[in-house]
């Protein structure tokens, strides 16, 4: 496939088709995982991408930067589950000092955080995700088919304890099955001035196990809340490119928020695009189409070259997922090598 090399639109901002800055990356930095959500992974055996295939943390590094001179600010790091990956302290201090970096952020299930908090911090992460959908033990053993429960729940006091500023909860919400954790959460998070995302489920697991019957909505959420808690008020959007909706307690304790992607999306907002660890720029998380950089990075590309695969990335994005379409076609991707 040939890209359209550099030209004059060299410094303009990535703007697609449908007028959406996109200033946001998650990079995936790892399809490996040490838990088994089973909304994400099979127990087994899963055919991960081959180590000679992972992008190494320099050949990010120059990704990041070729992106910040398109306008890129802010960087999610992701998985699989980031953590398992050896060193990520240090591509953290790395991407930390890409100047035009504004925020870097962290998602990981915690399992190993009570490890590694300490040097994450040092190295410059102020911004943590933490994935778990309960503070039921058994019901955490059903959805990860780990028992790690009492690790994660370590890694949130480290967190705490070293003194991230920013420590948010996402929480995955498959109907059947959380509706009990919803409200202990929430009081969880009101307790120690931690956020809680509620996340719709999505369909992006790879077993076909997903159906709209599954999806706890935000709507149903809030609803539990406010008959539990108590009455709850929006936040004007901060943001309004981030994915969650936000609200706080009207009694003025705590922040909640809702990735509504299914019964609300908010693609008309998107300012994201994702690198997949094995090089591949993906302008959804729904996306069909990747396109490669990896050969660029490795090969001798130039950085208006990786430039270019950027924007052309961008310009075909399309308007947004087809969830409720009839024609909806699941990514061919796995969720846990495309990263949150
Ligand atoms: S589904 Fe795709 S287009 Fe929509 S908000 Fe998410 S990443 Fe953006």
């Amino acid at each position: 496939m040939t890209y359209p090399g550099p030209g004059p639109i060299a410094n303009a901002p990535l703007i697609d088709t449908f007028g959406r800055l996109h200033d946001n990356l998650r990079i995936s930095v790892t399809d490996k995982c040490n838990i088994r959500c089973f909304y994400c992974m099979p127990e087994g055996p899963i055919n991960y991408i081959d180590h000679s295939e992972i992008l190494r943390y320099e050949e990010m590094e120059r990704f990041v930067r070729v992106a910040v001179g398109l306008g890129v600010t802010k960087i999610r790091l992701t998985g699989g589950e980031p953590l398992v990956r050896k060193d990520l302290d240090k591509l953290i201090a790395m991407l930390t000092a890409v100047p035009g970096i504004r925020d870097i952020a962290l998602t990981t299930n915690a399992v190993l955080l009570e490890q590694h908090a300490q040097s994450l911090y040092d190295a410059g992460l102020r911004r943590l995700n933490i994935h778990i959908d309960t503070l039921d033990r058994e019901r955490f053993h059903h959805i990860t088919r780990r028992d790690d429960f009492d690790k994660v729940m370590r890694g949130i006091e480290k967190a705490q304890a070293v003194g991230f500023p920013t420590i948010k909860i996402n929480a995955v919400a498959v109907k059947n099955l959380v509706e009990p954790d919803i409200v202990p959460l929430a009081r969880f998070g009101r307790e120690r001035g931690i956020e809680i995302r509620y996340i719709e489920f999505m369909p992006l697991d790879h077993q076909g196990l997903w159906d709209k019957r599954k999806v706890l909505t935000a709507d149903e959420m809030l609803a539990l809340l406010t008959n539990e808690i108590g009455p709850l008020e929006a936040i004007p959007d901060a943001d309004p490119r981030a994915p969650a909706t936000e609200y706080r307690f009207a009694d003025g304790i705590g922040r909640i928020g809702f990735i509504a992607s299914v019964s609300k999306p908010f693609c008309l907002n998107c300012n994201r695009l994702r690198l997949t660890s094995d090089g591949k720029l993906r302008y959804c998380l729904f996306a069909i189409e990747e396109m490669d950089v990896r050969e660029l990075l490795r090969n001798g590309g130039s950085d208006d070259e990786i430039a270019a695969v950027i924007r052309e990335n961008v310009r075909r994005k399309w308007i947004g997922h087809e969830i409720n379409a009839q024609k909806f076609i699941p990514p061919p991707r796995p969720m846990h090598s495309i990263g949150g």
